[in-house]
This record gives structure tokens, sequence and C-alpha cells, in this order.
């Protein structure tokens, strides 16, 4: 017989129980793996500008709180649900934001599920990896493959996902031109995504040091965000595809500009303001405007492939557990370089 460490009964947990007020890590009960389900021991867990937005209530949870946050967790299962499955205990597993969907509509069938009417999102509808144990569904964990550190992989689970999945959607090959919009973390990825499919990428952000940062990630051009961005990318040559991270509306006009015929505009990040354009601005040059949100989990597998190559590498930001507090107003002031990581242990 195999011996097997006992789990706790009870876990931290950082629970927010109001809107806009400081988050408190107490003792909770320690949920149960049923059915399918897997319980994981969480060792990195990765903070989300998304959590922001729910913190201050601008995106408030659909159930009561309190509410455990968190949708880039990556751990270990401890423990195995009862009709289990083919995660087996000790794998190291990790979560997005996507904790599972319906299954059976037609985006779930055809790849799709990040955009299923009926999905559990992790640490908004279900809760999340702000703790110490979660309860995945088998099928929904996403396995990590050897050689990536789980502080590595957490920030992938959402921040890498959907710069991959976004740079996959410009549909731009080998040789040609990205213009990738906004440098912060899921920028910081999307440089590297694009390099490693062969890519030339022009960065672009207000930020001379983040377009430093880019350049030493790969980039070939930076170009300053102001009003004539798109006219300096039309000197370079152009954008085949361009994909906006920057959740600001500036953007807009300077992507318009910045595409060649036929190119896609790829939105991301979530401007507050609404976009405006004449129609002729996309019709005449045929452009095609799509949006993204997070990954399927066959992204997520291809990224995490991708990652154990170890040539995509996340400018991460490690904290305890105990600084969650600090690390949400450091995000909300805007001094997080790239992305940041609870350590758990
Ligand atoms: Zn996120
Ligand atoms: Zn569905």
């Amino acid at each position: 017989m195999k011996f097997m460490m006992a789990t706790p009964e009870k876990m931290k947990a950082a629970l927010l129980t109001a809107y806009n007020a400081p988050i408190e890590i107490r003792d909770v009960p320690r949920p149960e793996p049923i059915a399918d389900e897997v319980l994981v021991k969480i060792e990195a867990s990765g903070v989300c500008f998304t959590d922001v937005h729910i913190w201050k209530g601008e995106h408030a949870s659909p159930n009561p709180l309190p509410l455990i946050m968190g949708h880039e967790g990556v751990g270990t299962v401890v423990k195995v649900g009862s009709s289990g499955g083919r995660l087996k205990v000790g794998e190291r597993v990790g979560i997005g934001y996507v904790h599972s969907a319906c299954g059976h509509c037609r985006e779930c069938q055809t790849g799709g599920e990040n955009y299923c009417a009926d999905f559990y999102a992790t640490g908004y509808s279900t809760p999340g990896c702000f703790a110490e144990y979660v309860v995945l569904k088998q099928d929904w964990a996403n396995v990590i493959p050897e050689g990536i550190d789980p502080a590595e992989a957490a920030p992938l689970m959402c921040a890498g996902a959907a710069a991959y999945a976004s740079f996959l959607k410009t549909g731009v090959k080998a040789g040609e031109t990205i213009a990738i919009f906004g440098m912060g973390g899921l920028g910081q990825y999307c440089v590297q995504i694009a390099k490693l499919a062969g890519a030339r990428v022009i960065a672009v952000d207000i930020s001379p040091e983040k377009l430093a940062m880019a350049k030493a990630l790969g980039a070939d051009e930076g170009v300053i965000a102001d009003a004539g961005a798109g006219e300096t990318i039309q000197t370079l040559g152009g954008a085949r595809g361009c994909v906006n991270f920057a959740p600001v509306g500036a953007t807009w006009q300077m992507m318009l500009h910045a595409c060649n015929p036929r190119a896609r505009i790829v939105m991301t990040g979530v401007p507050a303001q609404e976009l405006a354009f004449y129609a002729h601005e996309v019709i005449a040059p045929g452009l095609t405007v799509v949006g993204n949100s997070a990954s399927n989990r066959q992204e997520m597998r291809e990224l995490l492939n991708l990652a154990a190559t170890g040539r995509i590498k996340g400018v991460i930001v490690r904290r305890p557990f105990s600084q969650i507090n600090e690390a949400i107003a450091d995000l909300i002031a805007g001094r997080v370089e790239g992305r940041t990581v609870l350590d758990m242990e």
C-alpha cells in the first residue's frame, strides 16, 4: 500500500469579502474533489489585471461574496475524485480563466470553449487559485510539461495563453510583419511567440523603457505610441497584422493606419472607451477586425510545449502569498514591469 500524506481539512485562502476593500487571508474549509475533479495544491498563482477589475467591482462576481480570485494557478495533484481519470497524484497541472464549459454547444465542440455561453470562470464564478488548494475538473486541467518552473508556468495560464491565441488570429506567417500594441505582460509574451513563428515584430508602447525591454525579448523595431505611430509603421513597411493589448482606445486609429491592405486587427485589451471609425477605413483596405478572449485548451497545450523548450520567458515579479494586497496595489499603480506571481509555499 502506498503511504499518502494526509491533506489538512483547512486551508489558507485570500478572501475578497467586499469590493474595493483589503483582501483577507483566512482559514477556510479545504474543498474536496468529487467525481471527475482533482484536488490541486497550488505552488504559484499569477495576478492578472482582470483580478483588479473583479476586486474593484467593475467586473463583479455573479455570486455573493466572499470570493477567492485568481486564474493563473499551477500546482500538483494531491487527490483524485471518485471517477478517476487520466491525472495521477503528483502530476503538475495549471488552470486558467476557463474553469470548465458546457462541453456540448457549438463553440465547445469546435474548439471555442472559451466562447461557450455557459463557461465557469476560475476565480470569478467558481473559487480560484489565491488559496492553498483548488479543485479542478480533470478535463480542464492543463498538464504542465517537465522543465517549466511553476512560477514561469503560472502567467502562461492567462497572459501567455491569450497572447498565443491572439497571435494565431492575426494570421501572420513567417517573414511577415506584425505590430504589437502594449508591452505589458501579454505584449512581452506575444513578441517572443511571434519571433518563434518567424515574423518580423514591431513593438509599440508609450514607454521607451518598455520598448527597450521588447527589443531585449526579440522585437525588431520599437515605435512610440503617439498619434503618428500608424504612419511611422507604414514607413517601416506597414503591418500584415496588428494586436492590441493596451487597454486604451488611442491605439485603434494607430492600428487602422498601420495596417497594409487585407491585414487583420486582433482586439484583446479592453479599452473603456467606444472606438470610432468611418466604415470606409475598414472597407476600402479590406481589413478584418477580430476579438480574442483567453484561449482554448489546444492553444494552451501548444503554448506550454513551446515554453517547455525554454524559449519563452516571462518577465516575472515574485512575491509571497501574504503580500497579495500589495501586489494588487502595485498593479493598479502601474508599478509592475511584467507579471506578478504569488509564491504559495
Ligand atoms: Zn487573466
Ligand atoms: Zn459550451
